[in-house]
């Protein structure tokens, strides 16, 4: 697999990823899920699965969501 910096492409991954930064639940997922195994090696090679990871990873960052896309920043007590 390639390795992923922060500003990347617009491949599956980081689509999921900003998705989850953009706070869409999971059930977003604009890919169609492939009759597959989980966790398969085909799973994982499959956008469905990497828009999952991707936004698997998103919602865990530190952070989340970022400072622009935050309501009241600066004027929360
Ligand atoms: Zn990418």
């Amino acid at each position: 697999m390639d390795e992923h910096d922060a500003e990347d492409d617009d491949c599956a991954f980081c689509l999921g990823r900003e998705a989850a930064h953009q706070g869409a639940s999971e059930s977003a997922n604009p890919y169609v899920r492939e009759d597959v195994e989980v966790g398969s090696i085909e799973w994982y090679e499959t956008d469905f699965a990497l828009w999952e990871l991707g936004h698997g990873l998103g919602t865990k960052e530190p952070g989340g969501v970022p400072w622009y896309a935050q309501k009241g920043v600066g004027s929360a007590e």
